[in-house]
């Protein structure tokens, strides 16, 4: 049986992570980055951000990358070019040759890729943070993915990249009281009490407000890779500390 994530080397050796669910779809391209590079901590509005995002674009066969200045929030915002986009922690697109990228370490990035009610590809990228999971962000960008784009949700398909998983992310009460605060009681299904630890469970907040907006449960693939206690070759903010690298997950439509 094929792994959910697998990891492949691109043409100069370097280790990347795709999801052999979104192979399936034609034209669709993506990529996880991985230890082995480019280097994402630079200001992501300077020219070595921008530089990075032009090499991995060029790796794609995508004529640019859009990416975005993550602040935890619930923005999402509409490309239809590559380049910095400001501030937002969700990206949608449905430009062939455009790719969209969020950048984590510990934080669940989501791919998300279907087509519209014409048929025509559509596809997006979320940086589900925690503060974003609790904000709802992802439930919101498949909204407006409806609402602007004409999505039909059921055609979705859904990658939730490596990040600190349900076996190690410990968080404050203060975080499940946000949680239930703002998505409801049902919440509290997330948390884990182990060992006088609060864990929180990012992959399945985000694959409930995936299932809820209207995708298929077989159509959501969880990587399972834990950043915090899994292998190095994802970057973790907990396990690193402030030195920790940051993954890019990308993906687009080739023209
Ligand atoms: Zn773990």
């Amino acid at each position: 049986m094929p792994e959910i994530l697998e990891i492949i080397r691109n043409a100069a050796d370097l280790r990347r992570g795709v999801f052999p669910a979104l192979q399936s779809i034609p034209r669709l391209v993506h990529l996880l980055t991985t230890e082995d590079g480019p280097d994402l901590r630079p200001d992501p509005s300077g020219q070595q951000h921008a530089d990075a995002m032009a090499t991995l674009a060029a790796e794609m066969g995508l004529s640019g990358v859009a990416w975005a200045r993550q602040v935890h929030g619930d923005q999402v915002k509409s490309v239809t070019t590559g380049g910095f986009q400001g501030d937002a922690d969700a990206l949608i697109c449905g430009t062939p040759g455009v790719g969209v990228a969020v950048r984590g370490a510990d934080c669940p990035l989501i791919l998300i890729a279907g087509r519209d009610a014409q048929n025509k590809p559509l596809w997006a990228a979320v940086h589900a943070s925690w503060r974003c999971t609790v904000a709802g962000l992802t439930t919101k960008t498949l909204a407006i993915m409806h609402r602007d784009h004409a999505a039909r949700l059921e055609t979705m398909t859904a990658a939730i990249c490596p990040s600190a998983g349900p076996c190690c992310y410990e968080v404050g009460r203060e975080v499940q009281v946000e949680a239930q605060g703002r998505l409801g009681s049902a919440a509290a299904k997330f948390f884990i009490e182990r060992d006088r630890r609060l864990l929180f469970d990012m992959w399945a907040a985000n694959r409930t407000q995936l299932i809820e907006a209207g995708l298929n449960a077989p159509d959501i693939w969880v990587a399972g890779c834990c950043t915090i206690c899994g292998d190095a070759l994802f970057p973790g903010y907990r396990k690193d500390g402030s030195a920790a690298g940051r993954y890019a997950a990308v993906l687009g439509v080739r023209s």
